[in-house]
């Protein structure tokens, strides 16, 4: 019989965010379509400090089926990324598999990536085949798919999506790194040696909504862009470059045309209209000069990134048929190393 510390083949990581109106949806067809792919599995949630009942469920479920699942609490809402990466550091399965909570990734999808992995591929990504978001949403996602794709140099179809399967040495890999802003598959894509993608369904959200605002979804890109390229940094000095090149051929333009044609006053708005777009050109630069600052800032602070309250698992040793499932108590998170 399977205990919960013999190594399961699969680990599915999936982070919960205030999912209460869902998770019975999700734990209808997530257990049986790991169930019928008949080798070990274990199921790792992380809450991600949930306001609503999200917990009690989950505590529920793991009473349920305590061979197969273990429940990884935040004290904190540390965002989606943060706590597939906890769910990383507590799993212990050979194939990481990660979906969102919300059966926007479908459950039986996983078969798939499994089959994928098993071909010898460490990274399996995947495509939505019709993606089921807001036609908004859908457009400014592929605009910036593009944009990223150029500045990073990081090869993800479509980063939007989280159901995706890793090998445990990219796991590994990404256990030893501490960034406090990341984006989990893009990371991920670094330490790959032989990434694939394959094309999956996309089906509309269960219940409840989305967690991510425009705002987040912003600030999200910035982590994705910021965090794994120096290019936008270049791009500036590049331009200020350029500029001051332009202008000093300007200034000398004008010099030769008062000398002989004498003062200009004419295009004064002209030059306001130039000034203020340039204005806000600095504006920015000065702006992504800060979320890198502020980065560094969070990086160096070396706060720990999450803090882990409790583990619901079964105690060491104690197998699937035995009597009480245990908890294993942790209070603090794992600090920059
Ligand atoms: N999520 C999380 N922490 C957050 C926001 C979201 O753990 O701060 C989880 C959420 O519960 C879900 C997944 O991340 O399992 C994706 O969230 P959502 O479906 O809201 O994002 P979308 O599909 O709109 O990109
Ligand atoms: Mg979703």
């Amino acid at each position: 019989m399977l205990t919960a510390h013999t190594k399961p083949e699969i680990s599915v990581v999936i982070p919960i965010y205030n999912e209460q109106a869902g998770l019975a949806a999700l734990f209808a067809r997530l257990y049986p379509a790991l169930d019928k792919l008949g080798t070990s599995y274990e199921i790792v949630f992380v809450n991600d400090g949930s306001r609503d009942n999200s917990v009690s469920i989950l505590a529920e479920q793991f009473r349920a089926r305590p061979d197969v699942t273990r429940v990884v609490l935040f004290n904190g809402n540390y965002g989606q990324h943060m706590a597939i990466l906890a769910g990383f550091e507590a799993a212990r399965g050979e194939i990481m598999v990660t979906l969102d909570a919300d059966l926007q990734n479908p459950p039986e999808e996983i078969a798939n990536l499994v089959a994928k992995m098993r071909e010898g591929y460490d990274y399996v990504g995947s495509i939505r085949r019709k993606r089921q978001d807001s036609a908004w949403r859908t457009y400014a996602s592929k605009a910036m798919n593009r944009l990223r794709e150029r500045i990073t140099n990081i090869k993800i179809t479509d980063q939007g999506n989280m159901l995706r399967a890793y090998g445990r040495n990219i796991v590994d890999l990404m256990n030893q790194c501490a960034e406090v802003n990341t984006f989990v598959p893009a990371l991920a894509y670094r330490f790959a040696r032989n990434p694939t993608e394959i094309v999956v369904e996309h089906e509309e959200r269960a219940a409840g909504e989305s967690k991510y605002s425009l705002y987040s979804l912003i600030r999200l890109n910035f982590d994705l862009v910021t965090g794994f390229s120096l290019i936008p940094l270049q791009f500036y000095s590049m331009m200020g470059m350029l500029m001051s090149l332009v202008s000093a051929l300007l200034v000398v333009v004008l010099l030769v045309r008062r000398l002989f044609l004498g003062a200009e006053a004419e295009g004064v708005f002209t030059l306001f209209a130039i000034s203020f777009f340039f204005m806000g050109i600095i504006l920015f630069g000065i702006g992504l000069l800060g979320e890198y600052v502020g980065r560094i800032f969070q990086q160096v602070r070396a706060r720990p990134r999450y803090v882990v309250q409790t583990i619901l698992q079964q105690k060491q040793g104690e197998s699937a048929d035995s009597a009480q499932p245990g908890v294993e108590k942790r209070t603090v998170g794992r600090p920059h190393e």
